[in-house]
């Protein structure tokens, strides 16, 4: 277990992308972070830095109190977990596992029990025979795992690893991926663009664009004070709603989420007339896609509101769930 400190790392690509600018960040030993953000803002990038997979450009890298900058991959006491697991299809689960520890000539009997216990941590001891070939999706992305953990690393670093999951199977990891930190107790670093798996899996949320740090807090605290409209409108499903207003005579972008959304009646004090143009029913609630002057609005109300197409209605807010933005 460790802590990392990142201080004020930037990386310029020799073809001149700056890929992360002045990136400042402090993990504290046994954390689980997320960094999130859309494609190519630099999320990767950060992890393979840490990995020592590309070097530093300007900044600092310590683990625990060491400077890592010209450390070696090898010598860093870390796993990373990729999308593409990396995995050799020609040998079984078990000696996909116990690869890295034979490459590093750990003795048979220590090789064979950690790969055992991280099977079972994992639950796939009854698989530890089996060729890659015969393994599901998610099997697979266990047995990268295992190799991981059996290398007992002071840090995991994990770069999208179950992008390629479907839905179901995701949602499952997801919650796999949190029992486990919990069960090793060890650093993850753990990089997505799917906001859902930053919020249900973070301590605590790195909320990137453009190779600039956006947010640093935990799921409430981006959720519930994102601190910029990036954020506000990267941060939840379905997305905040947006609209021009005007404050103290300038204007302005107010934000809503579509759970604070509600109907109302005409003389209800900040009523504002809307036009129903869609309804989603979802099972638990119903979506309501609302014209309100021109500005489509997402409304989330109870499954048993009874809405429909084309309906003149009057919306509201309390003004305490209401976001100001000046852009
Ligand atoms: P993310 O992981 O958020 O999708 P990356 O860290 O992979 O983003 O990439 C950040 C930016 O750096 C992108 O603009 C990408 O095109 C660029 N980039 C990544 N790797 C290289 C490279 N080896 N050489 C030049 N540019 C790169």
């Amino acid at each position: 277990m460790a802590s990392v400190t990142i201080q004020g790392v930037s990386k310029r690509y020799p073809n001149g992308t700056e890929a992360v600018k002045n990136f400042s960040l402090d993990i504290r030993d046994g954390e689980f972070v997320v960094i999130v953000g859309p494609s190519g803002c630099g999320k990767s990038t950060i992890l393979r830095m840490v990995a020592g997979l590309e070097e530093i450009t300007q900044g600092d890298l310590y683990i625990d109190s060491c400077r890592m900058n010209n450390v070696a991959a090898k010598d860093r006491n870390i796993s990373m977990v990729f999308q593409n697991y990396a995995l050799l299809p020609h040998l079984n689960v078990f000696d996909n596992i116990a690869f890295g520890l034979k490459i590093r000539k750990t003795p048979k009997a220590e090789r064979k029990q950690k790969v055992l216990d991280a099977a079972r941590m994992l639950g796939i001891e009854h698989l530890l025979k089996y060729p890659l070939g015969q393994l599901s999706g998610g099997e697979r992305q266990r047995v990268a795992m295992g190799r991981a953990i059996v290398r007992d690393p002071a840090v995991f670093l994990m770069d999208e690893p179950l992008s390629n999951l479907d839905a179901k199977l995701r949602t499952q990891m997801r919650a796999e991926l949190t029992q486990l930190h919990q069960r090793l107790g060890t650093t993850f670093i753990y990089v997505t663009h799917d906001q859902t798996e930053a919020m249900t899996m973070g301590e605590r949320i790195v909320v990137m664009d453009n190779g600039v740090i956006q947010q640093v807090g935990t799921p409430e605290e981006v959720y519930n004070c994102p601190s910029n409209r990036f954020v506000a409108g990267f941060i939840g499903t379905p997305p905040m709603n947006f609209f021009r207003t005007e404050q103290d005579g300038a204007a302005c972008t107010a934000g809503v989420r579509p759970e604070h959304i509600q109907l109302c009646g005409a003389n209800t004090p900040g009523a504002r007339p809307a036009k129903v143009d869609l309804v989603e029913f979802l099972g638990a609630e119903k979506l309501v896609y609302l014209n309100m002057s021109g500005e489509t609005i997402i409304m989330k109300t109870a499954a048993d509101t009874q809405i429909a197409p084309k309906q003149a209605v009057f919306i509201s807010w309390n003004e305490t769930h209401m976001h100001i933005y000046q852009t």
